[in-house]
């Protein structure tokens, strides 16, 4: 089995859906094994050249990422990495973000890292700068990114890939609150261990705020290999979601947020 990193990612045409082999986010056998590439075998996880296996504890947590494999080097050495702390930002941007989704029956599984949704061809966004096709939506509990040293309990990131291959993640931050509605499918449906993926039918619009305010930066992926050069949007409006919600996705997720990086020399634009 060949390891696929992001330098080479696969988009791997699917009756009905393209399930696109976000490896490096979504990591591990479990994407490979989604592929349909290769077998399911535990066994090949063993093989040389597999990835090792990373999490969030003990010697495969975040502050040993860069140790794990030289294809993670940058989780160590990297200098412009994400998650971050959203504080203290410079110039507000004057540029909009706008989002184009489109509803439609896709796909959901759990990778043993979070649980994702790869979306089918015709979504789109603009930063401003480029139009990027959403690839699939996952989630963290609790967030990644934190807003004045304020961690929230759920951040949900929206990964686009612009023509050029650049990467492009809109984050959105969950405050405990009221039942959120457009979390309904993704809990009715969640792959409560490592899965083959589901069907589900969502449209990922509701899940973003009405205003689409966002912070600014230029960050990296949060899981192995924290390749850099992703252009992070995160959203300033704050959705609900309410305790049973959160405890439902916890049991599933458990923590699988890394710890918020230096911004180091980084801009980081205000909401507009
Ligand atoms: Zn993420």
């Amino acid at each position: 089995m060949k390891y696929v990193n992001l330098a080479n990612l696969q988009t791997v045409l699917r009756p009905g859906i393209v399930a696109v082999g976000l490896l490096a986010l979504a990591a591990c056998e479990r994407s490979v094994e989604v592929s349909r590439e290769a077998p399911s075998d535990d066994a090949t996880n063993h093989e040389v050249g597999a990835p090792p296996h990373w999490g969030y504890a003990g010697d495969g947590g975040p502050d040993n990422w860069g140790g794990l494999s030289e294809d993670y080097a940058s989780c160590a050495i990297g200098i412009a990495q994400s998650p971050i702390d959203l504080t203290q930002p410079g110039l507000a941007s004057d540029i909009a973000l706008s989002v184009d989704y489109a509803s439609g029956p896709l796909e959901i599984f759990n990778n043993g890292h979070t649980v994702q949704i790869n979306f089918a061809p015709g979504s789109t966004m603009n930063n401003g700068e480029k139009d990027y096709a959403l690839l699939q939506l996952h989630f963290h509990t609790p967030s990644e990114h934190t807003v004045d040293q304020v961690r929230f309990p759920l951040e949900a990131h929206f990964v686009h890939r612009a023509d050029d291959g650049g990467l492009g993640v809109i984050g959105v931050l969950f405050e405990e609150g009221a039942h959120n509605d457009a979390l309904n499918p993704v809990l009715a449906t969640l792959p409560q261990d490592v899965s083959e993926p589901r069907k589900i039918a969502f449209n990922p619009s509701d899940l973003l705020p009405e205003n689409l305010s966002v912070y600014r930066y230029s960050g990296s992926l949060t899981t192995p290999p924290c390749s850099e050069g992703v252009a992070w949007h995160v959203a300033a409006n704050v959705q609900p979601v309410s305790r049973a919600q959160l405890s439902a996705l916890r049991a599933v997720l458990g923590d699988n947020a890394r710890p918020v990086q230096p911004l180091n020399h980084r801009a980081l634009s205000a909401p507009n």
